[in-house]
């Protein structure tokens, strides 16, 4: 599955998951700008793809902002031509029990992971629309997109509201060509679980070996971690799908851990 000619914008791409997400789709022939509230690491990840000869620029832009959204989304429309693809990434992870939950925590997980999902896909979809030529709307949810754990409220709500967006999106953007899906993975060992293990073991009284071991990978069917290959592999596959065969579905991808 190629996307040549295709751009797509990533968010929360300086890191971990989006960022190689941005390196398999330049791989494969699209021009990527890479969205993310550190200007530094997207410019980066960007000079990296264009040291190997691909095509990507970095845009700095908070997800939580609608400013910042339109802004970026109207860059990246002047500088590469259009949006044909958008990763809906960008997110954070904070981990409490419900009642020593901070609101202040509550509303900043929810607003990156859910406003931050809309405002991109609104500044995409009109991008979309008025060039009339479809499009790929992608999220990053997770195995918690369909599946609990404790201390993670919002982050399990927000990820199970993903899912409900991408539905309408697919139902709204099918007359103009526009395709959604969400992509749901296990535990991957970026920088957003690495900050959890201590977390955990801290707030669980387990050793940080024993999170990884007995909670993160417990249900998985080899013990392994998923990798940002393994999600790349995905959201290349939904970005090049063209038919509305797939459109609305989610993706869990978590060596076993979650099976629907
Ligand atoms: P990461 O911490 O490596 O990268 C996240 C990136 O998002 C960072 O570059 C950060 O600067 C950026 N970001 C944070 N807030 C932002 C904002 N307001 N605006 C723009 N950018 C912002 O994390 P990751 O593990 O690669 O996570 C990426 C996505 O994958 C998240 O949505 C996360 O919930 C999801 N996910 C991760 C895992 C995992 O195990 N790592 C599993 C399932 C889903």
């Amino acid at each position: 599955m190629r996307l040549d000619g295709k751009v797509a914008l990533v968010t929360g791409a300086a890191s971990g998951i989006g960022k190689r997400i941005a390196e398999v789709y330049a791989d494969n022939g699209a021009a990527v700008a890479i969205a993310d509230l550190n200007l530094d690491g997207a410019n980066a990840a960007a000079s990296e793809i264009a040291k190997k000869g691909g095509k990507a620029i970095g845009i700095r832009m908070d997800v939580t902002s609608e400013q910042e959204v339109d802004d970026g989304v109207a860059a990246v429309v002047r500088q590469l031509g259009s949006v044909d693809i958008l990763v809906s990434n960008a997110g954070i992870q904070i981990v409490n029990p419900i009642e020593k939950f901070p609101y202040a925590d509550w509303k900043k997980l929810m607003t990156i992971h859910v406003d931050g999902a809309f405002l991109t896909t609104r500044a995409c979809l009109r991008q979309m629309y008025a060039r009339g030529k479809g499009g790929a709307i992608i999220y990053m949810g997770s195995v918690h997109s369909k599946e609990a754990s404790k201390l993670k409220a919002p982050y399990v709500a927000a990820k199970h509201a993903l899912i409900g967006l991408a539905k309408v999106v697919a139902k709204e953007g099918a007359e103009h060509g526009v395709r959604a899906n969400v992509i749901c993975p296990g535990f991957v060992r970026t920088p957003l679980v690495e900050k959890q293990i201590p977390e955990q073991a801290k707030e669980l009284g387990i050793s940080e070996d024993d999170v990884v071991r007995k909670v993160m990978l417990k249900d998985t069917v080899d013990g392994e971690f998923t990798t940002v290959d393994d999600v790349a592999a995905c959201a290349l596959f939904f970005a090049g799908f063209e038919t509305n065969a797939l459109t609305g579905q989610s993706l869990v991808v978590s060596h076993g851990w979650f099976m629907q």
